[in-house]
């Protein structure tokens, strides 16, 4: 008899012919509630712990431990040379130059830092547009900004909203209202993935219509790095910054990461806030009172890389580095693929998919709207040992990571999500 899709022995196949199935061995498992090991749905919130990441750690402490302050140059692993791969690895990941990454602070500093030197708003053009459903520290980090400047959200913060009874937005509504509005937009401020719906922005797209009409274009990246193929440089995006938590793997409130085109690398009139790591490396330990910055993103930093949190992240870049973005988004593109025929193929009207169905316009997250009792099936996901996350008022989000999760995973989860919806629905 042949295979059908829906069989759980085609989801054993898929795994069978996986290239990357060796990394799943590379993380640590969390259990679920019942001590056995859970299915982890939840890389888009926070990323699994590589097992690499413990002797990670250990070399620093030793080096600390054994060599004191001569640890920043000295050895294979000296803290100097940490950062240098780093970068180079981080501008692999994001599609950009070395001296256009930084890896510095967290993800809602950044922003802030970001805005600091490219929202400058003037009396015409004072607005900043973002998405609808803006991650909350988001929000709250623009609508500061605004209000330091003397402006007032009310009037300077403009959202671009879905048309009636949908959850994404269309691309042509996003290019008419920039059309529209664009000469008084300073800033344009999306997230590259929005962590709501899932919904992936065409970034080189909004990059070059925002530019045509003079405004500023940054993204919010938490969400899309190490999720979907990222060309920062070649979009001419102007800056963006990410977390390293999430996709990236790196730990709890690890360091986060900036990118700012290489067009402003000698911008020294930019107005910025400076401390002493952002200075020119020649004069940087000579501690005089001008400050000159370093050309390009390094010249943002403020102060010196905290090297035992950057331990997990080099850890987890090296896996990132070895497999590359190409091989991880194609098995990406199939992972969440098959979840969401699954969902699409066992499940009733409760549930339906707010993430865009074109694979170009999403990365490995799908959204799953629940129009009847979803928080209690939520529960019931969690009673099953699927870890993955509630977001008020409707929606559970899934996230099927390629570097750790497998097919078998997926089949099993759908397998769980219908027995428990067709229950509520039943009963309810
Ligand atoms: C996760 C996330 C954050 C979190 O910000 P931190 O500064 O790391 O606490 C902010 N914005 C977006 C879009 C996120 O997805």
């Amino acid at each position: 008899m042949e295979t059908q899709k829906t069989d759980k022995s085609y989801a054993i196949g898929l795994d069978v012919a996986d290239p990357l199935k060796k990394y799943k061995q590379k993380f640590h498992l969390p259990k679920g509630i019942s001590e056995q090991d859970c299915i982890y749905f939840c890389g888009n919130s926070l990323g699994l712990q590589p097992k690499s990441v413990q002797l990670y750690i250990e070399l620093v402490l030793t080096s600390w431990a054994t060599s004191g302050v001569e640890g920043h140059f000295k050895g294979k692993h000296s803290w100097l040379r940490y950062t240098e791969k780093l970068s180079e690895q981080t501008a692999r990941l994001v599609g950009a130059d070395p001296i256009e990454v930084v890896v510095m602070n967290t993800l809602t500093v950044n922003l802030h830092l970001m805005m600091v030197s490219f929202y400058r708003p003037t009396p015409i053009r004072h607005k900043i547009l973002i998405e609808y459903s803006t991650f909350p520290s988001d929000l709250y980090a623009i609508k500061s900004q605004i209000k330091f400047h003397g402006f007032d959200p009310e009037t300077s913060l403009v959202k671009l909203m879905p048309r009636q009874g949908e959850s994404t937005l269309l691309t042509k509504d996003i290019e008419a209202l920039i059309d529209r509005e664009g000469e008084s937009i300073a800033l344009i401020l999306l997230g590259g993935v929005n962590y709501y719906s899932g919904q992936s922005f065409d970034m080189e797209r909004i990059t070059r219509i925002g530019h045509k009409k003079g405004c500023t274009v940054g993204f919010d990246l938490a969400h899309a790095v190490g999720n979907i193929i990222l060309n920062l440089h070649d979009w001419n995006v102007d800056f963006a910054v990410w977390c390293t938590y999430k996709y990236l793997n790196a730990g709890p409130g690890s360091l986060a990461g900036c990118f700012i085109h290489d067009c402003f690398k000698e911008r020294y009139d930019l107005p910025r806030f400076a401390g002493w790591w952002g200075q020119n490396i020649q004069n940087r330990f000579l501690m005089g009172p001008e400050f000159k910055p370093v050309s390009g993103a390094e010249g943002w930093q403020i102060s010196n890389p905290p090297i035992l949190a950057i331990a997990p992240l080099l850890a987890s870049m090296e896996i990132f580095n070895e497999i590359g973005m190409e091989a991880l988004r194609a098995k990406s593109v199939k992972l969440t693929g098959y979840l969401e025929f699954l969902i699409n193929n066992y499940c009733d009207d409760n549930l339906s998919i707010i993430t865009p169905s074109d694979e170009n316009q999403r990365g490995c997250q799908l959204s799953i709207n629940v129009k009847k009792n979803g928080k209690s099936l939520f529960e019931k996901l969690t009673a099953n040992d699927v870890i993955c996350d509630w977001r008020e008022p409707s929606v559970i989000r899934v996230a099927p990571v390629p570097i750790y999760n497998s097919y078998l995973e997926v089949y099993n989860f759908v397998q769980i999500l219908k027995r428990e919806n067709d229950k509520i629905s039943k009963y309810s």
